[in-house]
């Protein structure tokens, strides 16, 4: 293949680098290890043209770290950039060792840190990733990206081993350990490469089961040379691809940022692109290899051998050297530096001519619209021009405006909280299409499987009556982290059947004794373990053998003793227009600080269930706007031990999305208190499940008036929105003592507003938000 010999002293495409200073650089791409532990058939590294990785020694030496932290520190403070973020690259980075990722990250916030803040990051494919590498990504906030291109099957189409060994399972415990308590905020996200032959409502459930903060999708690397397949003559494949993505993400309630729609939807509103693939905005980044040598992007490797160098370095040339360098300083100039046919696009602003990457052609280099443009063309126009109520008013928001601003009131309409129900369930089902793929392995839950998925197409509500329980998410999720068992996804199933009266004979595991299912009750069985059949005729429910009251169970008679055969059915509460279980048998409710209450007595499950149903009328009479959020997202109710102090407690957990765990309270209207609460912690959270409200890089804790500890920003933003409402709800009630609650509760809020409001951390969205609650405090008298 030529190379062109203009690339190295002058800009390929028609654009010029701007006269005068230079414009600064504000990311770093670090390539710490030039070598992989991987061998995957379309990386751009190893299996491109560009082969240069084999003049590279294998790590970055210590001294060049030191040197290249030194030039950025001195290039910020020449240009008093506030930020700037480095990214620690490969190869694979891992293979440098725990000790030296530490020593790395070290010496780039000892030198760049007093001059800007240092955004750290890392690009990992994630098999060498352990707990002490997670340890020192906390210790100096470094957030990991990981690479996963789907299910196991869309995975292993490309990212294997040298020896053709699957990389998944490495991949995914990965991601388990990111999802760890204590490294959660060390895990920044999945970066996924498009195939075709990958279904991609598959790949986008798989990816949204591991729960990433972000995720972003690559296309695969082509240029005009090597232009992008097309099977069966297909003029638009990759954006078909990506917008069966883009249409089940919208469906879904955009339930995870997804970076290349976000960014196309924010250029469609008129906020800058985040993305390099798309968008005018400059490309004021920089890679800097192993030998401390200054290269373009790494992308340009699929172009040809040589295509990112520039013959610069960090012992010899600055940072504002590399920037000067022509070929670098022209992807800064937006729309000058395209080529003719982009510059004349209706949808340049949008597309701004893809990634550079994409439009190397041998003779004219760089001076050419995208080897995907007909792709892009399509993809922009459609995301671009998506109904209105699907268009965030701020990048950020994953929520529609609407919505956002209704919720940030503190209370909200039942529409609003229906929204959040819709995100819950998509990620119910997305982790459930994630777990189905080792169901195989097991041929309980794979009876289990193939039962749900015939229930979802004749009996829908059935199957999300189950699935909307709050303790199968719980379940879920833990199953995906190895800590539950899946063939209790044959449970999930047999709920539903039982739901939908279809007949069904299933085999149920047995564990500790009892065999759950899900909304309906638990049955207590001889064995300690093993499984029994699960029989349904009209109605009539044989469970290990015994005919059980599972019907009876469906109406969920509260004050129902059991009975001999040993089946412990959920009771409900029924109210005006809704019903809430009272969850004492379900065998993950116990996920709360408090240890939760064991079965209750018939008579005790009464005086709850009555209980309950007095404090839900009491949030209408007195309360009416958080009524909405109570009765359209609180499923159960999950009764706690008595405190040793007598103190009362209740609790949400995000993972149990639909539940309210609390002790025993004396009067309804302590009960009503506790129920707005926590519902509002619910909201929250989901509402945090798809908005970025703050810059979750952000550290920082404030002192607050309601716990001796400084919290984090989430923790305030969680005590404000629940102490909001339940201020409002003292607000309205009658006598001194009332009114002393409220102004307490009040004062809270107001100070931890306008802090947060101060701090600077607050993302467009989450601004918004907050002054949205500020104004309802304001309204008040
Ligand atoms: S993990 Fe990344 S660097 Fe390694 S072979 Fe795969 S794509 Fe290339
Ligand atoms: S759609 Fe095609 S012509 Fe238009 S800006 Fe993008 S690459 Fe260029």
């Amino acid at each position: 293949m030529s190379r062109p010999s203009s690339l190295r002293s002058e800009p390929a495409g028609p654009g010029r680098p701007p006269a005068g200073p230079v414009a600064p650089l504000t990311q770093y791409v670090l390539k710490l290890v030039s070598r992989c532990d991987l061998a995957c058939d379309h990386c751009y590294v190893y299996e491109h043209p560009d082969q240069s990785w084999r003049r590279q020694p294998r790590v970055m030496a210590p001294a060049t770290v030191a040197a290249v932290a030194r030039r950025i520190a001195e290039h910020a403070a020449a240009h008093r950039l506030d930020v700037v973020r480095v990214v620690l690259h490969g190869g694979e980075p891992l293979l440098a060792g725990a000790a030296r990722l530490d020593a790395t990250a070290a010496t780039l916030r000892r030198v760049i840190g007093p001059v800007a803040r240092l955004d750290l990051r890392m690009q990992s494919n994630g098999v060498l990733l352990t707990p002490a590498t997670c340890d020192v990504l906390v210790a100096h906030d470094v957030k990991v990206g990981i690479s996963l291109d789907g299910d196991r099957a869309a995975n292993d189409r490309h990212r294997r081993h040298a020896n053709g060994a699957s990389s998944h399972r490495h991949v995914l415990r990965a991601l388990a350990l990111l999802r760890r308590p204590a490294y959660r905020t060390s895990y920044a996200g999945i970066l996924c490469t498009v195939d075709l032959a990958n279904d991609p409502i598959r790949v986008y459930e798989a990816l949204l089961a591991e729960e990433p903060p972000h995720v972003d999708f690559l296309l695969p690397h082509a240029n005009w040379d090597n232009p992008p397949g097309r099977p069966d003559g297909l003029a638009t494949p990759y954006a078909d691809w990506l917008l069966a993505v883009h249409r089940r993400w919208l469906a879904d309630g955009r339930p995870v940022p997804i970076r290349l729609l976000e960014s196309l939807l924010a250029s469609a509103s008129g906020h800058g692109s985040r993305s390099e693939a798309v968008g005018l905005g400059p490309a004021d980044l920089v890679v800097v290899e192993t030998d401390g040598t200054f290269e373009q992007v790494d992308s340009l490797k699929s172009a040809f051998d040589g295509a990112a160098a520039t013959g610069l370095d960090v012992f010899r040339h600055s940072v504002d050297d590399a920037a000067a360098h022509p070929a670098i300083a022209v992807r800064q100039t937006g729309l000058a530096g395209l080529c003719a046919t982009c510059r004349a696009c209706p949808v340049v602003a949008h597309c701004g001519g893809g990634l550079y990457a994409h439009r190397f052609r041998s003779g004219n280099g760089f001076d050419n619209p995208s080897a995907y443009c007909p792709d892009l063309l399509r993809l922009v126009r459609v995301v671009t021009t998506a109904p209105p109520a699907e268009e965030p008013a701020h990048p950020a928001d994953s929520l529609s405006p609407d919505v956002l601003d209704d919720l940030a009131t503190g209370a909200g309409t039942a529409a609003s909280a229906g929204q959040l129900a819709a995100v819950h369930l998509a990620l119910v089902r997305a982790l459930l299409v994630a777990l189905s793929e080792r169901a195989a392995g097991d041929p309980v839950a794979a009876d289990g499987w193939r039962l749900l998925v015939r229930l979802d197409d004749g009996h829908p509500e059935a199957v999300r009556d189950v699935l909307s329980h709050p303790f199968v998410r719980r379940w879920a999720r833990r199953c995906r982290d190895g800590a539950a068992e899946l063939s209790y996804l044959a449970c999930v199933a047999a709920s539903a059947a039982v739901r939908a009266r279809v007949r069904i004979d299933l085999p149920v595991p047995v564990r500790d004794g009892v065999v759950s299912l899900p909304t309906l009750g638990a049955l207590a069985v001889g064995a300690e373990r093993g499984v029994v059949r699960l029989g349904t005729d009209d109605g009539d429910v044989r469970l290990a053998g015994r005919r059980v009251g599972v019907g009876a169970g469906r109406d969920g008679d509260p004050a129902r003793e059991d009975g001999p055969d040993g089946w412990r059915p959920v009771r409900t509460a029924r109210f005006d227009g809704g019903r809430l279980l009272l969850e004492d048998t379900d065998p993950h409710r116990d996920c709360y600080d408090v240890p939760v209450q064991p079965r209750l007595t018939g008579a005790a499950a009464l005086r709850w269930t009555r209980q309950v149903q007095r404090a839900v009328r009491r949030v209408d009479a007195e309360a009416a706007e958080y009524a909405a959020g109570v009765r359209t997202l609180l499923r159960a109710l999950v009764p706690l031990r008595p405190e040793p102090t007598g103190r009362f407690r209740s609790a949400a957990a995000g993972a149990a999305f639909g539940a309210v765990a609390v002790t025993a309270v004396p009067d309804d209207a302590t009960l009503a208190v506790l129920l707005v609460h926590e519902v509002q912690h619910l909201k929250l959270a989901a509402v945090l499940d798809v908005c970025d409200l703050f810059d979750r890089d952000d550290t920082r804790r404030l002192s607050v008036p309601w716990r001796d500890d400084p919290r984090p920003v989430e923790g305030v933003l969680h005590g404000v929105y629940a102490h909001l409402a339940v201020a409002d709800v003292w607000r309205r009630r009658p006598g001194p003592a009332a009114a002393g609650h409220f102004r307490r509760y009040r004062r809270w809020t107001e100070g931890a507003v306008d802090d947060l409001l101060g701090l600077g951390v607050l993302t467009g969205a989450g601004e918004r938000f907050v002054r949205g609650m500020r104004a309802t405090m304001d309204g008040w008298s």
